[in-house]
């Protein structure tokens, strides 16, 4: 079986092309997340009554846990048209000049990664999101004129997994912050049979709750793993998925009962064996396993620590005993004259 990476940050192609096809499009097809789905859908709800555009809304958590889709969601469930950006996409001042004149009346406009926003395309951002209006400078020197246009009320929705890079300013113009957080196991097997179903495969009780399991608390992970499954059952048997298959594919595919994968036990033998367990800095961890120090930061840590495992401090990540303990390593003992208080 090829081997794909399972965790990495950035969906491919080929994931782009199933999470269109497994997006859910209404809240109700949204699996989990009870107290953020209630309060969206009474500020969806409020809105839609008024005639008004929703509030700006501001949605952060990591990759893969469903920020775009809710984004889709909005849209829908407010019936208006959405328009989709990114932080790194919008270079140029025209172009978000472009995309806010042509704006429709209260549709949702997505930028994705808010907090790679060029700082002067974010100060543009500021009067459209709170006074509805692009100000323009046209011509240079004693001649020139500040132009004011006007852009229909609209909905920003912006996505960030760093909610700490966002200026205070921007965040500020958000008028809902949501936090999505991991899924426990119990949604997640939700969403793999979700998924099977759209998909056609057959997956028993007990192999869905092996994927979810191993999906660290991440839909889009859920989904890859379970077409990874889906491929290994349909060349070594007979394309249903039971336990014994999910377990065996997912094996080969060195992702292990608590779903870390190769880049997780590289990122952990460094910090334990290599460093006898730390503290150790993030750009020396991230030359050792060949990754960018963001993509660790931002994808791999944050489960790492969820499962106790990892702590960030400020002289560098450190491992915890509970690592030494899964990991198979022996903790090596405190340096002699170490005081302790
Ligand atoms: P993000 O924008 O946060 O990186 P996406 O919205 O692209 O994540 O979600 C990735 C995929 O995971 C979606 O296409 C969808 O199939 C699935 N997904 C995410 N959240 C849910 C959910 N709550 N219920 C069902 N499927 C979900």
């Amino acid at each position: 079986m090829a081997r794909k990476r399972i965790v990495s940050s950035a969906p491919s192609e080929d994931d782009r092309q199933f999470d269109i096809a497994l997006r859910p499009q209404c809240l109700d097809e949204f699996v989990g997340q009870t107290a953020l789905k209630e309060n969206l859908s009474i500020a969806i709800e409020a809105a839609r009554k008024r005639g008004e555009a929703l509030d700006h809304v501001l949605l952060y958590g990591p990759p893969g846990l469903g920020k775009t889709t809710l984004a889709t969601i909005i849209a829908n469930e407010l019936a208006v048209r959405a328009d989709y950006t990114s932080g790194p996409v919008l270079q140029k001042k025209l172009d978000l000049t472009g995309m806010l004149t042509t704006m429709q009346e209260r549709q949702v406009f997505f930028i994705d990664e808010i907090h790679r926003l060029l700082a002067d395309i974010e100060e543009m951002l500021y009067s459209s999101l709170e006074d509805f209006r692009v100000d323009l400078v046209v011509g240079t020197g004693p001649g020139a004129r500040m132009h004011s246009i006007p852009v229909a009320p609209f909905t920003a929705i912006g996505a960030t997994t760093r909610q700490g890079l966002i200026s205070p300013p921007l965040r500020a113009r958000f008028g809902i912050t949501l936090r999505i957080n991991p899924y426990d196991p119990v949604d997640l097997q939700r969403i793999v049979f979700r998924s099977a179903g759209l998909l056609e495969i057959e997956v028993e009780e007990d192999a869905a709750e092996e994927i979810a399991r191993r999906s660290r608390g991440t839909p889009r992970i859920a989904n890859r793993l379970l077409r990874r499954v889906r491929d290994y059952s349909q060349v070594r048997a007979d394309g249903r998925i039971d336990q014994e298959i999910a377990c065996t594919a997912l094996d080969m595919l060195e992702v292990d009962p608590l779903g870390l994968d190769e880049v997780d036990r590289k990122i952990m033998e460094t910090i334990l064996a290599k460093y006898s367990g730390g503290p150790v800095g993030l750009n020396t961890i991230s030359a050792a396993v060949g990754e960018d120090p963001s993509t660790i930061e931002e994808v791999y840590e944050p489960y790492l620590m969820q499962l106790g495992f990892l702590d960030r401090t400020h002289r560098g990540r450190v491992g915890t005993a509970g690592a030494f303990e899964y990991f198979n390593l022996h903790r090596p003992p405190e340096p002699q004259g170490t005081l302790k208080f």
